[in-house]
């Protein structure tokens, strides 16, 4: 898929308010930190479209994109952000709960961990949350380039290894960078083979 537009349409805390056009929606979520900006700003060619974090608060917003004027890509708040507070933390899980309750829009969700990292419990936890909706979603392993490719690889073995402790069977990944572009043919090939698969249910 090429990337002709990528606009960014409006900033919302209550998913009623979202934007209303049938069109397919997928969602990119993971720890603070994980890289999702970057990995947004890589996947769509553009320097500042995500704004990346830094200032944790910034992106607590479900932030719309409309690509191509065929698809959106939904940027939600970083979740285990330990300066949050408790409070807070409890508004926020229960405003994207309502998101991906209602947004029927939506097709896939991308989970964004660290490549280095062994699976974490927060993640674990989201995962679990999106399967018990049934909330199709795909895993992207980020920050690839961090690693060797001999630990890149032994690290993602072991991460599918621990997650098939929990399921049945592995979710599709991707192993992306956002500094070298790494993964990123294939994720936009991804997302253009399902708008092409649900393109009748979005008639
Ligand atoms: P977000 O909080 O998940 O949006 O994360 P950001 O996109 O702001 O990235 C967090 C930090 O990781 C920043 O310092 C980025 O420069 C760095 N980063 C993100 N992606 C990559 C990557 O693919 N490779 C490397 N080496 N650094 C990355």
């Amino acid at each position: 898929m090429k990337i002709k537009s990528a606009e960014f349409v409006m900033s919302n805390s209550n998913v009623i308010n979202a934007p209303k056009d049938r069109i397919p929606e997928y969602a990119f979520i993971g720890r603070s930190n994980v890289g999702k900006s970057s990995l947004i700003n890589m996947l769509m060619q553009r320097k500042k479209l995500a704004k990346t974090s830094g200032t944790p608060g910034k992106t607590q917003l479900i932030n719309h994109f409309k690509i191509n004027d065929e698809w959106f890509l939904v940027d939600l708040p970083g979740y285990g952000y330990a300066k949050v507070s408790k409070k807070k933390r409890t508004i926020f899980q229960y405003f994207i709960e309502n998101y991906f309750n209602e947004r029927e829009q939506l097709v896939c969700t991308f989970v964004l961990v660290d490549s280095r990292h062994d699976p974490q419990k927060i993640d674990l936890d989201f995962m679990a949350f999106l399967g018990k909706n049934q909330i199709p979603f795909c895993i992207v392993f980020t920050k690839a380039d961090k690693l060797p490719s001999s630990k890149l690889n032994k690290q993602i073995t072991t991460y599918k290894r621990k997650l098939l402790q929990y399921w049945e069977s592995l979710p599709t990944s991707f192993i992306t960078s956002s500094s070298s572009g790494l993964g990123r043919d294939e994720f936009l090939n991804f997302i253009d083979e399902i708008n092409k698969d649900v393109a009748d249910k979005f008639k």
